[in-house]
């Protein structure tokens, strides 16, 4: 059972399963969704997580067309996970929010792109230009830890 909470603490949730995977992606969205260089995302399903305490505030944005649903803090505003129509049942947790984040690193960078040129990343993770089959992230994660 892993534990994330929000910048403020006033949301506690936990994440009772295993990762379906987890990766970065460089996309300009992310980028401009975060005013940073990359998003970490960790692919979980939805029924594995549950809200502990705090109020959680849900907002629309759209990432590479999709239309996707951003839960966050209603009093902070941190990200907590995304959601999105197109992907019923699996959310994308925002993992950066545990309160241990040294169980998981990502398999996978996507876009790299559109990569900031300064960001020198580890020859030996996979790098895709664009955006891969979700399918592909999966089995990543699967060969990569065993489970
Ligand atoms: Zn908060
Ligand atoms: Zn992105």
């Amino acid at each position: 059972m892993h534990k994330g909470r929000c910048q403020c603490k006033s949301v506690c949730y936990e994440f009772g399963g295993s990762p379906l995977t987890c990766y970065a992606c460089h996309c300009s969205d992310c980028q401009s969704a975060t005013g940073s260089a990359f998003t970490l995302s960790m692919i979980v399903n939805q029924s594995d997580v549950s809200i502990i305490e705090g109020d959680v505030a849900v907002a629309r944005f759209t990432h590479n067309g999709a239309d996707i649903e951003r839960h966050c803090c209603a009093m902070c505003g941190s990200a907590l996970w995304f959601a999105g129509k197109d992907y019923p049942g699996i959310l994308a947790l925002k993992p950066g929010a545990f309160d241990d984040t040294t169980w998981f690193s990502p398999v996978a960078h996507l876009w790299v792109r559109s990569k900031q040129p300064w960001l020198v990343l580890d020859s030996s993770i996979k790098q895709f230009e664009k955006q891969p089959e979700m399918s592909e992230l999966f089995g990543l994660w699967a060969s990569l830890n065993t489970k």
